[in-house]
């Protein structure tokens, strides 16, 4: 399975030459137009020969992110985590320090860090606490990085000095907090700190850029004004934005597309919502990396009520990976995600990642405290469209609404989810659930 998108193939249709005896391939199963959600219908037994641990979950989020996992968290107010996308109901100012403190939350390799020579004193340390907050510094011979490492001062080494003794040089301390990169000739090259690589072993599964830094993306909207909350964000550190949009498919979108991909190269986007290959291709067309699928899929939705548009997310998600995969673009299964059947019946159809919205609000790390009703634990969460969201926040309004609108028409509601516990637990309880989802599938 190494193929993101082959999934599809292996699960449905059986791929690499594997044919169902009995059972419909997905072809056969979308072609006569009705719509499917994840409920009507189920995935064949295969044969196992493997171990359910060995399942490699590893995914593509947009066309040059790969995720460890294909657990995205909903750009909502009331969630973060995951892959979390960070929502925009909310300054500028305060989604990008968001998304700064997730790049900065391990600082992985660090290729140009604070160097000094063996003739520096105490004194130059303590100063170089100062001025950047730490105090971990390499020792090369004349200070230099890719020089030769001679040794390595931390904070331990001098945190029990008294201002008397700051003369001190540095060739007389020795004990460690951060381990120096190497090359062959003994040259340093980057270094990495004690607190990251004890954050590596607690979180294996954590996805990270060739920094070894956290990856996080960001929602915009696509009016005008958030051009300068895109600038924040690419200078934050963002490393994909997602087009917050119900219905994607707009000249808006299209053109927000455009100015991102001229400007910011390096940043991926995450286009949608769309639901059809009609929609897919204007998005593909314009050059989006990846594309979100679901219209009034969402717990918390009621687009499909209100609006009368919308598609069944089985058949949604089908087509339009089914478009998109041939130019090689991942799509996200967005919504409607109540339990981990439902993640392999999205990755079945083709999706590489699911989002999810209402499976993470009840967990602790979500924002908003917990309540009782009726003795039950619980959680508040509400849709990005729902009047509560919208009458707070631009955010909402920017995706639910134009500019011009008066009068606002709900698409979502407010609800409150049961207590999940840690989210430490839970990913790992979808991540086992899906592998052994794919063992019991493989053919
Ligand atoms: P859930 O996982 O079923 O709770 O769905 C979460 C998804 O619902 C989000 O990622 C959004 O795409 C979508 N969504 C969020 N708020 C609203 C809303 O107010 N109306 C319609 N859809 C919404």
């Amino acid at each position: 399975m190494s193929d993101i998108f082959s999934m599809a193939d292996y699960l449905i249709t059986g791929g690499t030459g594997y044919v169902p005896d009995d059972g419909l391939t997905g072809a056969q199963l979308f072609a006569n137009g009705d719509g499917l959600t994840y409920n009507d219908f189920l995935i064949l037994p295969g044969f196992i020969d493997f171990l359910a641990d060995e399942v490699d979950l590893t995914s593509a989020l947009t066309k040059k992110i790969t995720l460890k996992a294909p657990l995205v968290s909903s750009p909502m107010d009331t969630l973060c985590g995951g892959v979390g996308v960070i929502h925009h109901n909310c300054t500028p100012e305060f989604q990008s320090n968001e998304v700064r403190k997730v790049k900065k939350y391990e600082q992985g390799f660090i290729l140009d860090p604070v160097v000094m020579s063996s003739s520096h004193t105490v004194k130059d340390v303590v100063q170089a606490k100062k001025n950047y907050g730490f105090s971990g510094i390499p020792i090369t011979e004349n200070g230099h990085m890719g020089e030769k490492l001679v040794g390595l001062v931390t904070q331990r080494d001098i945190d029990f000095l008294t201002p008397d003794e700051y003369n001190t040089p540095l060739s007389e301390k020795s004990k460690k907090g951060k381990l120096p990169i190497l090359n062959e000739d003994g040259e340093l090259v980057a270094l990495i700190a004690r607190t990251d690589t004890k954050k590596n072993r607690e979180f294996p599964l954590a996805s990270k850029d060739e920094k070894k830094q956290l990856i996080v993306g960001a929602a915009i909207s696509t009016h005008d004004e958030d051009k300068k909350r895109l600038e924040m964000l690419v200078q934050a550190g963002v490393d994909f934005v997602v087009l917050d949009s119900s219905q994607g498919n707009s000249v808006y979108q299209i053109d927000m597309i455009k100015y991102i991909k001229k400007l910011y190269p390096q940043v991926q986007i995450v286009g949608g919502n769309v639901v059809t290959a009609a929609q897919a291709k204007n998005l593909i067309d314009a050059g989006v990396d990846g594309l979100r699928v679901g219209m009034g899929s969402g717990s918390i939705c009621i687009t499909q009520e209100v609006m009368a548009v919308g598609r069944p997310q089985g058949t949604a998600v089908y087509k339009v990976a089914e478009y998109a995969r041939r130019f090689g673009v991942p799509v996200i299964a967005d919504g409607g995600i109540s339990c981990v059947g439902h993640i392999m019946k999205a990755l079945a159809l083709g999706a590489s990642t699911v989002m999810m919205g209402s499976l993470l609000a009840g967990t602790s790390e979500a924002p908003g405290e917990y309540f009782f009703a009726d003795g039950v634990r619980l959680k508040k969460y509400r849709g990005m469209g729902s009047l509560d969201a919208m009458e707070k926040h631009r955010g909402s309004q920017s995706r639910y609404m134009s500019e011009s609108d008066k009068i606002k028409v709900a698409q979502g509601v407010s609800g409150s989810i049961v207590d999940k516990g840690s989210i430490n637990k839970f990913c790992p309880y979808l991540i086992s659930g899906i592998q052994h989802g794919a063992q019991d599938i493989d053919p």
